[in-house]
């Protein structure tokens, strides 16, 4: 089949720059539209904001991921600083709507709007409160760590963590708020998110957990955090981690099913045949796990790239039939802490058993494997990447777990 004369990218970040690189590389030679609401020049490494971004170890220049030779070398009709609005199929015609008030027709267009960082269910329109999920958030974090004095984030998941960990390697107070009974909770379960309360605490990060937060306090700038037990806790910047909510309002009325994400199948592919999506916003059907997934991480989108782009190529990207391309990947994350690095691979449920087969809680070379119904569901190690390689494939066969004749 005859690939499409025209592509349209919706997001001009990871996922929709990776695209575009992908489909050049495979040699596709037809129009390619992109529009990214960030007015960067290029997209950048989003996850180093809250890391060396944030305690001044890196700037904004070095967490570009192309020149601009290297992007104008795409030969795409760039248009950044503009925002989709709305997408219209009709008859299988695709049309993009951007608020400059122009539209852009497409064969195929892709979705890859990501996330936005999720907002508190109380009110939190006060100066000194911010959430990080862009550069500029990120630097005006960075602008106010220099005279803060309290900080409270709010929200231990992994982006969380990064910012407590970065403003305590800068020497403020850092106090720490979850719900949950440790850090990472939610995603690695409680032995796992025991490491990362022992690290935190090791390095005067005080944790306030299993505690909700009620709102807040202030007059015009932030004063304090109201927990749920009453108890105020004083601060003068306050980081929301709250997670990420799929950027996917856009997409209203236009057909494509939305649950959490953009619902594809293992290639990519929505409800809606030449429409696509990739990356954060999207969620791709697992055949690993034998339901849709929304991998949050960096390490899958290339991988989604890859395929969706060889598919497009292929001109199988338009029809609900055989794809050339499709994904069965292993999720894997990493998170930096306090210069130590976690590394994950698989898909762990905070209730699945956790073996310490290695090191302990709060040290490096902690290397602990999941299993479910007696078979390894993921594994996560504590700078120990070589620990990681070794049972990447056990937890990949879903090996069964324990055993007793793998060399730990
Ligand atoms: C602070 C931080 C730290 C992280 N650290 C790690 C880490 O250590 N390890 C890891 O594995 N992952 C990490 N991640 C996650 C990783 O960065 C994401 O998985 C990755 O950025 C996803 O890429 P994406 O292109 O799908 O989405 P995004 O990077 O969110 O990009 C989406 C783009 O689409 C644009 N957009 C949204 N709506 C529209 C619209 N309507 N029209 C036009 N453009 C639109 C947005 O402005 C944005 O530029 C981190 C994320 C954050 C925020």
């Amino acid at each position: 089949m005859a690939p499409p004369a025209h592509v349209t990218v919706v997001g001009a970040s990871l996922a929709g720059m990776s695209l575009t690189q992908e489909l050049r590389r495979l040699g596709y030679d037809g129009r390619v539209t992109v529009i990214g609401a960030e007015k960067t020049r290029a997209h950048y490494d989003r996850t180093q904001l809250s890391k060396d971004l944030l305690t001044g170890l890196a700037e904004p220049e070095s967490l570009y991921l192309m020149t601009e030779n290297e992007v104008a070398d795409l030969s795409l009709d760039l248009r950044t600083g503009r925002r989709a609005t709305k997408l219209r199929v009709v008859n299988g015609g695709k049309t993009v709507t951007i608020d400059d008030g122009t539209t852009v027709e497409a064969d195929v267009v892709v979705i890859a709007t990501g996330s936005s960082a999720r907002r508190p269910p109380f009110p939190a329109d006060l100066r000194g409160v911010h959430v990080l999920r862009t550069m500029e958030d990120a630097l005006t974090v960075r602008t106010e760590l220099v005279n803060a004095t309290s900080i409270v984030v709010l929200g231990a998941g992994f982006i969380g963590c990064e910012v407590a960990a970065s403003a305590r390697a800068l020497g403020r107070d850092v106090t720490l708020v979850d719900l949950q009974p440790a850090p990472m909770c939610t995603v690695l379960g409680p032995v796992v998110g025991d490491h990362f309360a022992r690290l935190h605490r090791a390095r005067g990060t005080v944790l306030e957990l299993g505690t909700g937060v009620a709102g807040l306090t202030g007059d015009g700038h932030v004063t304090g955090v109201r927990l749920t037990d009453g108890r105020v806790l004083g601060a003068d910047l306050v980081v929301i981690g709250f997670g990420g909510v799929p950027e996917t309002r856009w997409l209203l009325g236009s057909g494509v099913e939305v649950d959490n994400g953009v619902v594809c199948d293992d290639a990519g592919r929505t409800s809606v045949a030449g429409v696509l999506a990739l990356g954060d916003a999207a969620k791709w059907h697992s055949p690993r796990h034998g339901r849709p997934v929304r991998s949050e991480h960096w390490n899958h989108v290339g991988l989604q790239a890859t395929v969706v782009a060889e598919n497009i190529v292929a001109g199988t990207a338009n029809t609900g039939g055989d794809t050339v391309s499709r994904l069965d990947a292993l999720p894997s994350f990493w998170t930096d802490q306090f210069g130590s690095r976690t590394q994950l691979v698989g898909a762990p449920h905070p209730e699945d058993d956790v073996d310490i087969i290695a090191g302990a809680p709060g040290e490096s070379g902690l290397v602990a494997v999941y299993s479910r119904d007696g078979r390894a569901t993921a594994a996560v190690a504590v700078d120990a990447p070589r620990a990681l390689v070794r049972h990447q494939a056990l937890v990949a066969d879903g090996a069964p777990w324990p055993r007793v004749d793998v060399d730990r």
